[in-house]
């Protein structure tokens, strides 16, 4: 093994602790779109696999949507080659999504949203307990400013969430890992990439620039994205304004509720702590 290698295994293996991301006795569904952050993450699982002081499996999916020019048997010869259990699901969510987003708009959403409920079902079928997907830190750094510049919310991309419905347990091993060096692993192993813009899918701008933001001010500040990592890992609720989050932990002393109201206000059933703020701006 490379150092770099070693370097991102042992990355993996710390979030995996951290989250309890593989557990003794899992089948791990890895999700293998052909992008660099995919093969990357199935080979380092498959790294901890040999290594890890107890026994889970993996079994490699990829689905092909049907993008014009995929190279169909690019991943199935490399994942046989190499001796991992695979499967190739054909579903054609190409069609439908060019049939419902509206020219000039981003595909990835409905292609995502498509894409994740096939892996759920298709986990269920082979019996995996969890989807390994291959999202890693700049990933989880860009969501969050995403979400905070333009979503109102502080949240990011959870290592581990159980779907609504109860069914499957997504993780994600590579949200310490950088891309960079994720991207160094796969010059280093000369993984066969597939392009990912066969989808014919407009930029997402937003992600973008905020991908340009974080190379520019991580070059004044070298521990930008490590700081930026830290903070979801470092959360001071009492130094938050969700009032709802605040009532859940207790933070904030009962008091009479209509001290500081007018008549129609304490006449509401509602608490106050749940009560939300009036937006800023119309939206
Ligand atoms: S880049 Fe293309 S394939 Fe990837 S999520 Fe977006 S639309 Fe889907």
């Amino acid at each position: 093994m490379t150092r770099l290698e070693k370097r991102l295994l042992a990355t993996v293996a710390r979030a995996s602790i951290d989250f309890r991301l593989l557990e003794p006795g899992d089948r791990v569904l890895v999700a293998m779109s052909g992008g660099k952050d995919s093969y990357g993450l199935l080979h380092l699982l498959h790294r901890l696999e040999q290594r890890a002081p107890f026994r889970f499996s993996l079994v490699a999916v990829n689905v092909d949507q049907g993008h014009p020019g995929f190279p169909k048997n690019v991943l199935p010869e490399w994942l046989a080659a190499r001796g991992y259990e695979y499967r190739i699901v054909e579903e054609d969510t190409h069609s439908i999504v060019k049939s419902k987003v509206p020219a000039g708009k981003t595909y990835c959403s409905l292609c995502s949203r498509l894409r994740r409920g096939i892996l759920y079902n298709v986990a269920c079928e082979l019996g995996a307990t969890k989807i390994a997907l291959g999202h890693h830190a700049d990933d989880v750094i860009e969501t969050l400013l995403l979400n905070l510049f333009y979503s109102g919310q502080l949240k990011s991309m959870p290592p581990r969430l159980r779907s609504d419905d109860g069914r499957n347990v997504v993780i994600r091993p590579l949200v310490y890992c950088a891309e960079a060096d994720l991207a160094e692993l796969a010059r280093e192993l000369a993984f066969p990439i597939i392009p990912c813009d066969l989808c014919g899918s407009q930029e997402n701008l937003k992600r973008k620039r905020i991908k340009a933001l974080v190379a520019e001010l991580g070059r004044e500040n070298p521990k930008l994205r490590g700081n930026l990592l830290a903070a979801l890992g470092n959360v001071r609720p009492t130094h938050l304004l969700d009032a709802e989050l605040r009532a859940q932990l207790g933070l904030d002393e009962a008091r009479g509720q209509d001290d500081f109201l007018d008549g129609d206000q304490a006449r509401s059933s509602e608490p106050l702590l749940l009560r939300r703020p009036q937006p800023l701006v119309a939206t």
